[in-house]
Formats: structure tokens, sequence, C-alpha cells
């Protein structure tokens, strides 16, 4: 049962896998029946999560809704440290994540908008590198896991920074990769996608980010906050929900 799972997971993309995954996992989530973690963002108790990734994290992806270990800290970020869930705000939703889709789109503050460049999932088909909206349009945006896949993430960067209204805010969340390389790692001349695994870390990345993330970040004109919630949470807690051991919350704002 286990190999399956993870053999499943590991071999079908995400964003595949988000569109008829969780019939299948509600069927697996009996299976998991138990009171030993909480997924914050669905508010279910299982016995434990089910393991996900190429190398197969135990304990990581929620039955119910698909939230991994960075979405359930994540949410925990918007809950805590936020006003997320009340303040009037236009948001867009790169590359949308199917656990937050329907409880972000159902809160009556947000004007909810999802976009990718082929994700069946999202409303707006756009390029990144190029946001089909006004200057100063958005007061939030979500783009989790995107720059590591784009051409030219600078640029992106940018995009986002023009459509953004001053104050608005964005969280950019890359993979990491340790040990962490001093600084991104990009070549455009490594193209196989067995290349881009050994050089990227993933088939179809097209760099590695470094320990100079954040002010790559901030190239673009945004303030850079790294927000360290998970330092704040409890042992406890951090059992109980399952949350990731270091991740570090990118906030910009402009
Ligand atoms: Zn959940």
């Amino acid at each position: 049962m286990k190999f399956l799972i993870s053999f499943f997971l590991r071999k079908i993309p995400r964003k595949y896998l988000q569109l008829f995954s969780h019939v299948a996992l509600r069927v697996i989530a009996v299976f998991y029946r138990g009171n030993k973690v909480e997924c914050p963002v669905c508010e279910s108790r299982f016995r434990k999560f089910l393991p996900y990734g190429r190398k197969s994290r135990s304990n990581a992806l929620c039955p119910k809704c698909l939230a991994l270990e960075r979405h359930r800290l994540i949410w925990l970020y918007l809950k805590r440290k936020t006003d997320f869930f009340t303040k009037e705000a236009k948001m867009l939703h790169v590359a949308p994540e199917l656990c937050f889709m329907s409880r972000f789109d159902a809160l009556e503050n947000l004007e909810y908008i999802t976009g990718d460049i082929e994700s069946p999932l999202a409303k707006v088909k756009m390029d990144i590198h190029e946001i089909p909206f006004e200057d100063n349009s958005i007061d939030i945006i979500f783009c989790n896991h995107v720059l590591e896949h784009v051409d030219d993430d600078k640029k992106a960067l940018r995009e986002m920074h023009r459509v953004l209204k001053p104050g608005g805010w964005a969280i950019l969340q890359v993979p990491f990769f340790y040990p962490l390389p001093k600084t991104t790692y990009e070549d455009k001349t490594i193209i196989d996608p067995k290349e881009r695994e050994k050089a990227f870390g993933q088939d179809d990345h097209v760099r590695m980010y470094g320990e100079d993330y954040g002010a790559r970040l901030g190239e673009s004109g945004f303030q850079v906050v790294e927000e360290r919630l998970i330092d704040e949470i409890s042992l406890e807690e951090k059992t109980k929900f399952a949350l990731p051991e270091k991740e570090v919350i990118y906030k910009v704002v402009k």
C-alpha cells in the first residue's frame, strides 16, 4: 500500500494529481483515520499524513485536502500573523494550490483570481512574464514553487511588482536543496531533463536558488521580509501539524 501510494505520488505531476486524486485519497483517508495529526487547512485529524515526494517523506500529505507541510505552515502564518481572512483584498493566486483554492474562493473579503499558464484549475490563462493586469491593481499575490520553473524569474518578479498596489504583498516560496549554494545557480544551456535534475534538483527546474534568494527578490524593488514563524511554534504543535523543520516564509511588500 505504502509503495503504491508513493509510486503514484512520485510519478504523476502534482498539477494532474490534484485533478483526480482527491477522490482516491478520500478512500485512502479511511485507512488513515485517527487522532495523532491535524491538518489546520481542512481541520481534519488522522493517524498520520501520507508519504509524499521523490525521496518519499513520511507523514507529509493531507489525505483530505492535499496540503503538504509547507501549506500547513503558510495557513498558520496567514491565520496568526496577517489580516488575510478579514481584510478586503484583490488576490492573484498563480499556479494555485488545490488545498487553498476552494477555501480562498469562499472568503467574502477576497476578490480571488487564479492564474496559470497551463493548469486547467486556474480561471485566467496567463504567462507570469506578462501578467494581464493593470499596474497597481492587486493587493495580494501567492506564487509558490513557480519561480524555479520560469525562464526569466527577474522579469516575473518585476511583473508582480508592477501589478501589486503600493503596500500590497506577495508570498513567493521556492524549493531549496541542501547544502544550499551561496548564489543562485542557473545555466540556460542545460535543457536535458536528466541534466536539469542533476544541476537544479528536479527535471523541470531551470535554476537552483541559493542563499541569495531573499536578496534576489529585493532586486525588483520589493521590501523582503523573511518570516520565521516556524521558530515560534512549539515542538508539540510542530508534531501535531507535521510542519516543515526550517521553512522560511518569503513575504515581499511593495
Ligand atoms: Zn487537510
